[in-house]
C-alpha cells in the first residue's frame, strides 16, 4: 500500500478535475488528482465542442492554451423547421459569442500546462472508496495500474469523476441518489473527412428526425441525427447514415466523405440529490449530467469549479466554512436552469416517438415563438452563451 498526504484530494483529471487544480494551486493550495485512465486515453477521447464565451475567458489564461489559436470563435446557431432556416445572431442579441474547441484539445492544453506547473496527477489509478468525510481527514483508497493499492488521505476530497462517480456515494447515499430523467432517444454521432457543410452550427427539426450538423476543423466535421437508444453504431452502411442525415437537413447539400469514428449517445439528465457532505463534494457530471443538445455539460463543469474552489479557499486557508456551506444551494440554482435549457432544446427539437399531428404542429408553433420573437431569441442567445460566471458565495 502506498500512502501519501496532500490538501485537497481530487478525483478524476477531465475538465472540472484539472481546471479545479489549477484554480487551487493559484491560490497556493496543493492537490493529487487521480484518474483511472491513461493521459492517452483522456487526450483522445471525442466529446464536448462548445464553450461558452465565460468558459473561454478562463481557459484563455491558462498557459499555453490554444483556445484562440484553434478554437474558432462562433457568433450565431441556425435553426432549421418547417422547410426554412432562421439564424440566431447571438453578437447582435446578447453581444457575446461560443468558441467551437474540441474538448480533448482543452484537457491536451489543461494536463500539459498542470504537469508544467508541477502538479500531481495519478494516471491509471483507480479510486474505489471514499472513507471519512465527516471528519476534518478524508481518505480516498484504490488500486494503480499496477494493482498495487493506495491511500490518500487529504483535507478535503473532489468527486471530479463524471457520471458512473465514485465519490458520489460518499456525498448523496449512494450511486443513484439522484433527481433522474432518460430520454426515449439518443444521437447517432458520426466523425467524418470532409469540408465543413455550413459555417456555424445547424440544429434541424424535421419529420424525419433531429439531426445537428456540427464542425471541428476545415478538414474534419461531427454529425448528429436522432436514433433508438438501442441502435447499433455498426450496423448502418456510410450510405445509409448519409441518406439518413440529408433526409433530415432539407435545403442543404451535406458535404459527404469517410466515416471514421461513429458512436451512439444516450440522454440523460441527472443531479445528485447532495453535492456536498462534510469534507467532500461534487462538481461537473458527477455532479449532473445534462443531453447534450444545449452543449451545457462541460461549461457547467467549469461553473461549479469558480464556486468550489473560492469555496476551498476561504475554508483551508481563512478556516471560514460560510462558502463550502453555501456551495451547493448556490451552484445548484445555475444547474437547474441549464436542466432546463438542455431539456428545452431537446423537446423542441427532437421527434418523441409515437408523436400525432397534434405534438408535431405545437412543435412547430414551439419554434416559430422563438425564432419570430426578439424576446424569445434573446433567451436561447443568453442561455447557449452562457450566462455570467461569477462567485456570489455569502
Ligand atoms: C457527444 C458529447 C457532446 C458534448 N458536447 C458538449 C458541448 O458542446 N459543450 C459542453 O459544455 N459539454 C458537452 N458535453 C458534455 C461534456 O463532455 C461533459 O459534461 C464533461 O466531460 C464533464 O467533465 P467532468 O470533468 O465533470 O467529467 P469527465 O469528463 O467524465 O471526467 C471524469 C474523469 O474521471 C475519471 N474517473 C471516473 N471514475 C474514476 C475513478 N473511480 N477513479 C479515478 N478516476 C475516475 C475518468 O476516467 C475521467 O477522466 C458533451 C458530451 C458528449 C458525450
Amino acid at each position: 500500500m502506498t500512502a501519501e498526504r496532500t490538501r485537497v484530494a481530487i478525483v478524476g483529471a477531465g475538465p472540472a478535475g484539472l481546471f479545479l487544480s489549477h484554480q487551487l494551486a493559484e491560490a497556493g493550495i496543493e492537490s493529487i488528482i487521480v484518474d483511472s485512465r491513461s493521459r492517452e486515453e483522456i487526450e483522445q477521447t471525442i466529446r464536448a465542442g462548445i464553450l461558452e464565451q465565460g468558459t473561454v475567458e478562463i481557459l484563455e489564461k491558462i498557459p499555453g492554451s490554444r483556445v484562440h489559436s484553434v478554437g474558432q470563435r462562433h457568433d450565431g446557431v441556425e435553426l432549421h423547421f418547417a422547410g426554412d432556416a432562421h439564424r440566431i445572431d447571438f453578437a447582435s442579441l446578447v453581444g457575446r459569442g461560443v468558441w467551437l474547441y474540441p474538448q480533448h484539445e482543452v484537457l491536451t492544453d489543461l494536463i500539459a500546462a498542470r504537469l508544467d506547473a508541477g502538479q500531481i496527477i495519478r494516471f491509471n489509478a483507480t479510486v474505489d472508496v471514499v472513507s471519512d468525510v465527516e471528519s476534518t481527514t478524508p481518505r480516498i483508497t484504490g488500486t494503480d495500474a499496477d494493482g498495487v493499492p493506495f491511500e490518500i488521505s487529504a483535507e478535503f476530497v473532489v468527486g471530479a469523476d463524471g457520471s458512473r462517480s465514485a465519490v458520489r456515494p460518499a456525498v448523496a447515499g449512494s450511486r443513484t441518489a439522484s433527481y433522474f430523467r432518460e430520454y426515449p432517444f439518443a444521437w447517432f454521432g458520426i466523425l467524418c473527412e470532409a469540408p465543413p457543410s455550413s459555417e456555424e452550427l445547424i440544429y434541424s427539426n424535421s419529420p424525419e428526425g433531429f439531426a445537428l450538423i456540427s464542425q471541428r476543423s476545415p478538414s474534419v466535421q461531427r454529425m448528429y441525427f436522432q436514433c433508438d437508444p438501442e441502435a447499433d453504431p455498426n450496423a448502418m452502411s456510410e450510405e445509409a447514415i448519409w441518406k439518413t442525415l440529408q433526409a433530415r437537413t432539407p435545403g442543404l447539400e451535406l458535404a459527404q466523405g469517410p466515416i471514421f469514428q461513429r458512436d451512439v449517445l444516450r440522454f440523460r439528465s441527472f443531479v445528485a440529490h447532495e453535492l456536498r457532505r462534510g469534507r467532500a463534494a461534487l462538481v461537473g457530471d458527477a455532479a449532473h449530467t445534462v443531453p447534450p443538445t444545449g452543449a451545457k455539460g462541460m461549461n457547467l463543469a467549469v461553473a461549479d469549479v469558480v464556486l468550489l474552489s473560492e469555496a476551498l479557499r476561504r475554508l483551508l486557508l481563512e478556516d471560514d466554512e460560510r462558502g463550502i456551506d453555501a456551495y451547493a444551494d448556490t451552484a445548484l440554482k445555475r444547474i437547474w436552469k441549464a436542466q432546463h435549457f438542455s431539456w428545452w432544446m431537446t423537446s423542441m427539437l427532437h421527434l418523441q416517438p409515437g408523436t400525432d399531428d397534434f405534438d408535431r404542429l405545437r412543435q412547430i408553433g414551439e419554434l416559430r415563438s422563438v425564432v419570430e420573437s426578439e424576446a424569445g431569441k434573446r433567451y436561447l442567445a443568453e442561455a447557449y452563451t452562457g450566462w455570467p460566471l461569477q462567485g456570489t458565495l455569502p
